[in-house]
């Protein structure tokens, strides 16, 4: 028996450990399915395979490959660890061989991932008699490689930033590969959604308009986690119809899923024992008895905190390797590549992430994985599990659930969980902003004639708007670019992490630079007097250059954490649609400034408050969109102003959350503002907004389908146990006395009447 088979079977001796348990459920070993590879895959990358020890293919590789051989644009969908890479690789490297000419571009969503392709790639290709230079192109390859790259490179390797800001603008000097582009490799293709897929699909459209004007025509070779929607997302983001491929044929061992909600510690506020020390009772047991095991955290606050915990329970003399890791965006990357490494040779015995380990990134299969909070979809919670799970022998996944209305709803209805498709992944390339900055950007690389489409999209009258803005003039019915500035340069294919203020430590006589955190967390994170966590150390933030982007911290050791407050203000500016009832429905643009102006000091282990201070820093601005609902008098009856609000801030804590589970995307993809009395509509007011600049559909669709989520909204706070309010459902009891549940279902008999 495994050490992990045994803990496992303690677990299910232990009345108390089982008592929090919801649903354990066991998904049985699955045989591979294989076939023979591929008569239409040229000889020698097929004896290629067979040198490899490799004679038979998964089903799903086999069928890519004749997929692909037919000349069709392909989308294979598989999950984590199922050899998707060969999908691709053996296509593209068959098509070179036959014509050294040939070229193919590869996509990934991140630096990292492209790096690991590359070196997967040079093995498959070493044992050739013709050389296939592969090549990553990004922000870190040296200025020396990058002519030879441009010449030379058969498949180059890079991401949507680099495409969109270094490749495209310059297309004039990659005339080799978009005269002979064969191939278009996009994988973590589910990535693409909300704002970064709505920017990369314009991207795309760039691309395509460039290889056309090459006279190239690339085949498109997608792949994706499960999604609901993998079709429809690959036909947003390619405006092509292609061949889907499901079935997956790699072998699977048993794995035991388990979901698990922290005891009630007061039933009344509906407190439970919080998920972070749950989750680092189950890990020490697990890592103590030897079984690798990886913990996510929904925040980058959770990885350090976590670690600190585990580190303590180690008990390990000063000098010894704990061999436990934290991992999150704002480390160097040669630590996270130190750590990538360790888990692979199995030095590392556990690692604390955010999701930034849920991507592609070869870590090797691990044992055991924890997942601390719902991370707010189906399909990432299967992705981070994924982890987990070997080709034989037993894994285990654990979704440890937090008192959040969400987490709650999907530890108790485990059916939801277990019996659903994933989420629609959603994008909108004709977001009107991100458009524009596309159709810009484009016309900088050709110019437009006066009836040409942009992809599928009409954009006549946006090339008018270019040219009286004085950005086109036109001359023989074409548009040509004629600012000086170059226009991708201004255009972040994600919104909020292009600035990052850079982490000093100045504890020592020189300072070092320990981390980043982007713009728009910074106020929340590295304020002064703030507690930045970096790898279980504490550093306390001295003094914050906004205006530089510099944070200089020094290290501490106190018991506490800090936590910041954000508070935002919303302003309509333009209304698209309304519709007035017993409640005034409508949507449209608008300006949110968000301000952290205090942050709490909360100790460790007990989550006490140990008293709070004050953040002086600028406010931060958004244009984006929002739906929103408003409560004319006589609607309210003679309901106090003081229930109003209690009533509305009520909602605008659970809406939200609600919405994301109909609308099928992160919570964190959508806020909600409330007003007792909106300066705009003068009345009791609630906003949901999409969160990113510009928006990206969802207060639209929140307009269309707003009963429904209202009705689910009421069953949320009438299925909850508690009897004013709590966390699981409107949130925490407010502060001011007054109690939330029975106005908040009062708006909800106006809203829905
Ligand atoms: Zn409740």
């Amino acid at each position: 028996m495994s050490p992990l088979d045994e803990l496992l079977q303690q677990w299910q001796n232990n009345p108390e450990f089982m008592s929090s348990v919801t649903r354990w459920e066991v998904v049985p070993a699955v045989e591979g399915s294989y076939r023979d590879i591929p008569e239409e895959l040229d000889p020698r990358i097929r004896e290629a395979l067979v040198t490899r020890g490799i004679k038979k293919l998964y089903s799903h590789q086999a069928a890519a490959v004749e997929a692909v051989s037919r000349g069709n644009h392909t989308v294979i969908v598989t999950p984590t660890a199922s050899g998707k890479t060969l999908c691709y690789n053996l296509p593209v490297v068959g098509a070179m061989i036959k014509n050294p000419a040939s070229r193919a571009l590869y996509l990934f969503p991140t630096k990292a991932l492209a790096q690991d392709q590359v070196a997967e790639l040079r093995d498959l290709t070493s044992g050739l008699d013709r050389k296939i230079n592969c090549h990553t192109y990004d922000g870190d390859t040296e200025p020396g490689l990058r002519r030879g790259i441009r010449h030379s490179g058969h498949i180059v390797v890079t991401n949507p930033d680099m495409l969109h800001s270094a490749i495209l603008p310059h297309h004039t000097k990659w005339v080799q590969l978009f005269q002979n582009l064969e191939y278009i490799v996009i994988d973590e293709m589910h990535q693409y959604r909300g704002v970064f897929g709505s920017h990369v699909a314009n991207v795309i459209r760039r691309l395509k308009r460039i290889c056309a004007f090459y006279g190239s025509s690339p085949r498109f070779i997608l792949c994706s986690a499960t999604i609901a929607n993998p079709g429809e997302l690959a036909e947003t983001l390619i405006e092509e119809k292609p061949e889907i491929i499901t079935e997956n044929g790699a072998p699977r061992a048993e794995k035991h899923f388990i979901l698990y909600n922290p005891p009630m510690v007061n039933p009344e506020l509906g407190l439970r024992r919080s998920s972070l020390l749950e989750a680092n009772r189950v890990a020490s047991s697990l890592i103590k008895s030897d079984i690798q095991t990886i913990i996510f955290t929904r925040s980058r606050l959770g990885v350090e905190v976590l670690l600190t915990y585990l580190k303590q329970n180690m008990k390990i003399r000063p000098g010894e390797d704990s061999g436990i890791r934290g991992y999150r965006g704002g480390y160097l990357p040669k630590e996270r590549r130190a750590i990538e490494d360790g888990l692979r040779r199995g030095k590392v015995k556990g690692v604390v992430s955010t999701n930034a380990l849920e991507l592609g990134i070869d870590i090797g299969a691990l044992d055991a994985c924890i997942i601390t909070g719902y991370p707010g979809s189906i399909a990432s919670t299967w992705q981070q599990a994924g982890r987990s799970g070997r080709r034989s022998g037993t894994s285990m996944a654990m979704l440890v659930a937090n008192s959040e209305p969400l987490n709650q709803y999907i530890v108790s209805n485990p059916d939801y969980f277990f019996g659903r498709t994933p989420e629609r992944a959603l994008a909108d390339p004709d977001n009107m902003i991100i458009l524009t900055n596309h159709v810009r950007c484009a016309s900088f690389e050709l110019p437009f004639n006066h009836d040409d489409k942009f992809g599928r999209s009409d954009i006549g009258e946006l090339l008018k708007f270019l040219e009286d803005e004085n950005v086109l003039y036109s001359n023989d019915g074409r548009y040509h670019w004629m600012e000086d500035t170059y226009p991708a340069e201004e255009v972040s294919l994600r919104s909020a992490t292009r600035e990052n203020v850079v982490i000093i430590d100045t504890t020592n006589p020189s300072p070092v630079v320990i981390g980043e955190v982007d713009r728009f967390s910074a106020p929340m994170l590295v304020h002064e007097e703030a507690i930045y966590m970096h790898a279980g150390r504490q550093f306390q933030v001295e003094k914050l250059d906004f205006a530089e982007k510099k944070a200089y911290v020094r290290q501490v050791d106190v018991n506490y954490f800090t936590d910041a407050n954000l508070s935002v203000d919303l302003k309509i500016l333009d209304t698209f649609e309304e519709l007035n009832g017993p409640v005034n429905l409508a949507w449209g643009d608008v300006r949110i400034n968000a301000l952290v102006s205090m942050f709490k000091k909360i100790r460790f282990n007990t989550h006490e408050n140990l008293g709070s201070g004050p953040v002086d820093l600028p406010e931060t601005e958004m244009h984006t969109t929002a739906f929103w609902l408003a409560f004319p008098p006589d609607s309210l009856g003679s309901m106090p102003l003081s229930a109003i609000q209690a009533g509305l801030i009520s909602l605008a804590n659970l809406v939200p959350q609600v919405a994301s589970l109909q609308m099928m995307c992160d919570p964190r993809d959508l806020r909600a503002v409330s007003q007792v009395k909106a300066p705009f509509t003068e009345l009791p007011t609630l906003y949901l907004y999409d969160n990113f600049p510009g928006g990206v559909g969802y207060s639209q669709e929140m307009y269309r389908i707003y009963r429904d989520i209202m009705q689910a909204v009421r069953k949320v706070i009438t299925d909850c146990h508690c009897v004013e309010g709590c966390p699981s459902c409107i949130g925490p009891v407010l502060q001011e006395g007054e109690t939330g549940k029975k106005p908040a279902l009062q708006l909800l008999e106006v809203i829905l009447k």
